[in-house]
């Protein structure tokens, strides 16, 4: 056959139509070609790593790795970090399970933390999800109303966990999702029947199939705004659902049910056993119950942990030793600019004492780091300086001219 004629067995185009035709046994493959196959190879080889990316991030952790590598980003709340290292194990071990396994079918561990604000609730849902590579939707309980009313539905939940997965439905399916102020929805009245409680049983009731397991027709720009969008079905099945609720006076709940318990047969807990500041520590699913969430719920969220005020000690790890630590993160920001800084160990209690003062908690350290350095951070890079320590005395005097402290004032 004349070189001419000789043809790519894949397109048909004749040699001078190609810039290369390479031989092999028994075919020729030209250039074009080989640039779809490769094509081909890369789309395929993706695909495969976004479907193993999961079971291997699993092989690799075990829960107390998992732990680990929480610890390295959230402080203290070990209890808690324990129970949602096996609980997020449970779940995605579930999740390899080869369908039609056996008879045993394993139960979704979807969790309930219960805990004051600032305590780390967030921070270690978001992490997890951080972790196993997974998207995750924080949403705030507050703003769902039952459908039909002035508010969100439900479904917009999993809109933004779709948006979280950009969009790509398999990947959602298997995501995180943090329902923040989940006590908000508490049923307001023991008597369900007394008006329409849009916001709180029939919010709790429009969750419940969302917590179980089944599919939902997902706005997938949310909101009743645009009423000719096409849903996209989305299967909950394997979604992990965090909720967190701060369930202020809740406390009482469980000091009154220790104190009938105190005195009822199952004397357990002495009075002088029990911790009174911390009475979060013995809560049961029966005290959610009292405090207004429904039974169906409470079944659906069959983790339940409690987080830990945080003290001076944990507040001031919180300041130097986590991975991002806020102290690391300033003194990034300041080598950029050639200036080593540091902090005072009396400058680091000052900060922890006033967040306890103010109230403000672990989110509020950062806002008063910002306080504190706002001046060295406007003023350092175009001097001479090469370092800088914020001192017990500095910090003091930053502070009381910045607006914090204002703040304090009029509260
Ligand atoms: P919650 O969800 O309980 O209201 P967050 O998780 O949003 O609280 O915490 C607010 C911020 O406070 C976090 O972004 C983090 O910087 C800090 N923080 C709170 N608790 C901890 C903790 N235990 N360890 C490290 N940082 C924490």
């Amino acid at each position: 056959m004349a070189k001419e004629d000789l043809e790519c067995s894949f397109c048909g185009r004749k040699k001078p139509e190609t810039n290369l035709l390479i031989a092999g046994l028994d075919a020729h493959i030209c250039d074009r070609c080989i640039e779809q196959a490769h094509g081909i190879v890369v789309e395929e080889a993706k695909d495969d790593v976004d479907n193993n990316e999961l079971s291997k991030e699993l092989l690799l952790r075990k829960p107390k790795a998992i732990k680990a590598f929480v610890d390295e980003y959230v402080i203290g709340q070990e209890f808690t970090k324990k129970v949602m290292a096996v609980a997020v194990y449970n779940h995605y071990k579930r999740l390899l399970q080869p369908p039609g396994d056996d008879e045993i079918e394993i139960q979704k561990s979807n969790i309930i933390m219960v805990g004051e604000t600032g305590t780390g609730k967030t921070l270690i849902a978001k992490t997890i999800a951080r972790m196993l590579n997974v998207p995750l939707a924080i949403v705030d309980a507050t703003v769902l109303t039952e459908a039909g009313y002035v508010g969100e539905d439900v479904e917009t939940i999993l809109t933004r966990l779709l948006q979280a997965a950009d969009y790509n439905i398999e990947k959602a399916e298997r995501g995180i999702v943090f329902i923040d102020e989940i006590d908000k929805i508490a049923r307001k009245s023991d008597n369900p029947s007394i008006t329409r409680d849009v916001s709180g049983e029939g919010v709790q009731q429009a969750l419940l199939k969302l917590l179980e397991g089944t599919t939902v027709n997902v706005p997938p720009k949310g909101g009743r705004k645009h009423p000719d969008q096409k849903f996209i079905e989305v299967k909950t099945e394997n979604i992990l659902f965090i909720a967190g609720g701060a369930f202020d006076g809740i406390d009482r709940v469980i000091q009154k049910r220790l104190n009938m318990q105190a005195v009822g047969f199952s004397a357990s807990l002495s009075e002088d056993v029990i911790e009174k500041d911390n009475l979060l520590k013995y809560i049961i699913p029966r005290d959610l119950k009292d405090f207004g969430l429904i039974p169906e719920i409470i079944g659906r969220l069959p983790v339940l942990t409690y987080m830990n005020p945080l003290d001076a000690k944990t507040l001031k790890a919180i300041l130097t030793e986590p991975k991002n630590a806020i102290i690391k993160q300033y003194a990034k920001l300041f080598s950029m600019d050639d200036v080593a800084f540091s902090v005072t160990e009396g400058a680091m209690d000052y900060i922890v004492d006033k967040a306890i003062e103010y109230k403000l908690g672990a989110r509020g350290l950062r806002s008063l780091c910002e306080a504190i350095l706002t001046d060295a951070m406007f003023e350092l890079p175009e001097s001479e300086e090469t370092e800088f320590t914020v001192t017990k005395d500095y910090a003091e005097k930053k502070l009381n001219k910045s607006i914090i402290k204002k703040l304090k004032a009029v509260s």
